[in-house]
């Protein structure tokens, strides 16, 4: 069977073929870093970087291309509103950059904390201004754009192509537009491809009309064209930026380059909290550091980011994923399930490579095969990993009745086993930590308070049984590591002094 995706430009599922053979050109549109990441973000970068290590696995060379927007991104996503970026700088009375750089790098650090491989090149709108006011230029050359007032507005009328990606009809078009009717445009549909800065906007560069900065949309359509040329293999991102994000993206390169602009659109669905979409406004906004500390009144404890990404690989990227606390509950508990058994694989592996046979169990060998192929199957069906899942966890099963009998397992098959687990739930879904003993998979927030408690509550009872030798041991013991106890009427307190 060969890869199968579903490309919202033809609303179809097609084969998936590269232009250049061995070769895939991707990009995404990455996150406006105006605040800490959420659980929408998780779920965008997490199914594009399933999409990224599968077509790895699959022996393409990928070229991953995702920006980050730091200029341009209006609050309500149009064209009128402050910039998202300079309205935090002015709440945190900070520079603009200051902003960008620290939710950059708060990003890149939740991002790494869920297993998330980092794009080949992550460009920045800021740094590409020049391409931007270019892209305007071609487009008013071309009759596809005009100015007006020091702002350059793409002329949707002038392209009769506009709504191919979003299938929005004209009249629904007009419809969303009203809300922002400006008495300069000339058509309520057009959109800004550069807008005039008013003397007091913090971001602003010179250009053939005037000081200003670059539309939202812009950034994309000339990043994408300057690392992955035109046109490329799979432009991917969010469904609820199809339009008027997208939409405009792909209009604006076909109408300034002539000529397609991405092959394959690959779009996630959103995500919800317990049924409700999620908003700031509505108090269910969760960010990734919420839900690894636990500290969101919706959130009865905090999960391990890997527990995360299950919860999220665990529904189709098509579909909505409803968070619930229950729901990553029983997530992180089957993740501690798969990771038990691989663990204990990987512990008699070590025991039996000194004293038994390298062959393989021809029967388990079997048993292995078929559930690689579900796997497989379910993956070449646009990515489908919750049925992914299911085989691997069927094999999970397998697996544990098979080391749990009266038989003793070989090496080989072991070894087998353990590859399996590697390729599958390593390389591919990025679930099984190559090193188990204490890596970042297995840390699980509150362990170590839990863990402290629980030595609190023996020498408690020790105290009580005027075992004071072993109360004075676990006192002294836990002091030499910086964790000092105090005993108060109420109880025994606890602090770290490092
Ligand atoms: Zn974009």
């Amino acid at each position: 069977m060969s890869l199968r995706v579903y490309n919202y430009l033809s609303r179809q599922e097609e084969e998936f073929t590269p232009l250049h053979p061995g070769f895939v050109g991707m990009y995404v549109c990455g996150p406006t870093v105006y605040g800490d990441a959420h659980i929408g973000h998780a779920k965008v970068y997490i199914t594009f970087d399933v999409v990224h290590r599968y077509l790895e696995y699959l022996g393409y060379k990928v070229r991953y291309v995702q920006n980050i927007t730091d200029v341009g991104h209006l609050v309500g996503d149009g064209d009128v509103g402050e910039d998202k970026i300079g309205k935090q700088a002015r709440l945190e009375r900070v520079e603009p950059m200051e902003v960008v750089e620290s939710y950059t790098r708060n990003y890149f650090r939740d991002m790494d904390l869920l297993n998330v491989i980092r794009p080949d090149i992550s460009p920045r709108a800021s740094g590409h201004v020049p391409e931007q006011i270019e892209l305007a230029e071609i487009l008013i050359e071309k009759g596809h754009a005009y100015e007006a007032n020091g702002n350059v507005y793409f002329s949707v009328p002038s392209w009769p192509a506009y709504g191919k990606l979003s299938r929005r009809k004209v009249d629904e078009l007009e419809e969303g537009a009203r809300l922002e009717v400006s008495a300069e445009k000339r058509d309520p549909r057009d959109f800004a491809v550069w807008r005039a800065a008013q003397p007091d906007h913090l971001m602003q560069w010179r250009s053939p009309w005037g000081q200003g900065f670059p539309g939202w949309h812009a950034e994309c359509t000339v990043m994408a064209r300057k690392y992955l040329g035109l046109p490329f293999d799979i432009h991917g991102g969010g469904l609820e930026n199809i339009f008027p994000h997208n939409e405009s993206e792909v209009a604006q390169s076909e109408a300034a380059y002539d000529g397609e602009f991405a092959r394959y659109w690959l779009l996630n669905n959103m995500v919800t909290v317990d049924g409700v979409k999620m908003g700031k406004s509505l108090g269910n906004a969760l960010t990734i550091q919420n839900v690894v500390r636990g500290d969101h009144p919706r959130l009865s404890q905090g999960y391990s980011p890997l527990a995360l990404r299950f919860f999220i690989l665990n529904s189709h990227y098509r579909q909505n994923s409803d968070f619930t606390d229950e729901g990553l509950k029983s997530a992180a508990r089957g993740h501690e399930r798969l990771l038990g058994t691989v663990s204990l694989v990987r512990q008699k592996l070590l025991k039996a490579e000194a004293e038994s046979k390298a062959e393989v169990d021809i029967e388990f060998e079997k048993v292995i095969e078929q559930h690689k192929t579900r796997f497989f199957e379910a993956m070449d069906n646009d990515f489908n990993t919750p049925q992914a899942l299911a085989a691997l966890f069927d094999f999970n099963r397998a697996v544990n009745t098979l080391i749990n009998g009266d038989q003793p397992v070989s090496a080989g098959t072991l070894k087998a086993i353990d590859e399996t687990y590697r390729t599958l739930g390593g390389d591919i879904l990025g679930l099984i930590p190559t090193d188990l003993s204490g890596g970042e998979g297995l840390s699980t927030p509150g362990l170590e308070e839990d863990l402290i408690r629980i030595l609190v509550d023996l020498r408690t009872a020790a105290r009580k049984n005027k075992d004071f030798a072993t109360s004075d041991a676990i006192r002294n013991q836990l002091a030499q590591i910086g964790v000092i106890l105090e005993d108060r009427p109420d109880g025994t307190a606890w602090k770290v002094s490092r």
